[in-house]
């Protein structure tokens, strides 16, 4: 049999996110010893066991395998939701309004109501109240029928006593709670809950295993046996009934097993990246909780342009407004590049090497630092 060659990771220097993370060595074994039973059919046993271990972990009945995080959003969405007027409320960062194509829209023909966070950090059960539509039997708003919070957002942790906040809120109003947790996994290694008591105050749950678990596919959506039931339906018609799943779910169980209890190592060094860029004078947009850095870059008169030519010298990339993540393929090496990208520009700076004014990109989320 030829031998599978692997080369480092090419996301070994990129900082860009933490879904450019490629497959590994024992993940590619255990795809080449998966089971290879029809998913529709659901005759297949490693993403049955894929299932059962993330419902478990989430303090769930059920849970429904899909290809991306995007398609389990939108099933959670278009399963919590029945029939307009209605509408979902969420962080107006949140990758269900930003990033989804408008499949809220489109899928479930529900109004987003975009709330910014008085805290400039994520949404509390104060923000909600203010901006919720109770349905108090009038005929001008689309009442709120889903909350979806997203943790992390931009690597911030919202604390489990706030989602315990907003749990009675939406219980006492007959709204379900929806978490998508894409990087739930960095909430719980950070200490600040366990998987289950985040899982157990919500009524759906997804879960990503593309980011920083580092599998090459697939996420996880989580709830009821009913809900996930009417998941299942809903994914066959947008055409997210996969076959030979195995292949992909033993990686994600591999994902599991093998990155996750190192999944930590990334928030400390995230943590030392924004130690050094402080000490040069660069303050971060959000506090790094975890893996994630969101640089002012404009705020330390600083231009994209300068430091994306260092960068690129030393062979490392990060987000261009700023964004800084941390995975679980990063080589030290890469972390020390990006430390003397930043530390070379600033002293250049300092030394007028650079011609015309300040100013450029706004740090990440649009400055939500200013706010
Ligand atoms: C990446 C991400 C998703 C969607 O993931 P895809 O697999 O890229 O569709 C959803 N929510 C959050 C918070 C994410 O970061």
């Amino acid at each position: 049999m030829p031998s599978l060659v692997f080369p480092p990771s090419p996301a070994a220097f990129d900082f860009r996110s933490d879904t450019i993370t490629t497959p590994t060595p024992d993940m590619v074994e255990a795809m080449a010893t998966a089971s290879f039973g029809d998913d529709v059919f659901r005759e297949d046993a490693t993403t049955q066991a894929l299932e059962a271990r993330i419902s478990a972990m989430l303090s769930h009945k059920a849970g429904l395998f899909v290809p991306s995080g995007t398609m389990s959003n939108q099933l959670a969405m278009r399963v919590h939701l029945l029939q307009p007027p209605h509408s979902v409320l969420c962080d107006f960062r949140a990758h269900l309004a930003q990033y989804e194509a408008g499949g809220v829209a489109s899928l479930s023909g529900a109004m987003l109501q975009r709330v910014v966070p008085q805290n400039g950090r994520y949404l509390t059960v104060e923000d909600i109240q203010k901006a919720a539509f109770i349905d108090d039997g009038g005929v001008h708003s689309a009442p709120t029928r889903v909350i979806s919070l997203e943790n992390t957002l931009g690597g911030v942790i919202t604390p489990l006593e706030e989602v315990r906040r907003i749990r009675e809120f939406a219980r006492k109003h007959g709204i379900k709670l929806h978490l998508d947790g894409a990087r739930l996994w960095n909430v719980a290694v950070a200490g600040a809950g366990t998987l289950e008591e985040y899982g157990s105050l919500c009524d759906s749950v997804s879960v990503c295993f593309s980011k920083g678990l580092g599998a090459p596919i697939g996420s996880c959506l989580v709830g009821s046996e009913e809900f996930t039931k009417r998941a299942r339906w809903v994914r066959q018609s947008i055409g997210g009934g996969m076959r030979q799943t195995g292949l992909i779910a033993a990686a994600a169980l591999t994902a599991l097993d093998q990155v996750y209890p190192k999944l930590s190592a990334t928030h400390d060094i995230a943590k030392d990246l924004a130690q050094h860029f402080a000490g040069l004078g660069v303050k971060t947009t959000l506090p790094v909780d975890t893996s994630m850095v969101f640089l002012d870059i404009q705020g330390a008169g600083l231009q994209m342009s300068w430091l994306k030519e260092a960068a690129t010298k030393r062979g490392v990339r990060f987000g261009s407004a700023g964004r800084i993540v941390v995975h679980h393929q990063i080589d030290p090496r890469a972390v020390q590049a990006l430390k003397d990208t930043f530390s070379e520009v600033v002293d250049l700076k300092a030394k007028g090497f650079y011609k015309g004014g300040d100013g450029g990109d706004v740090g990440g989320y649009g400055g939500m630092a200013r706010l």
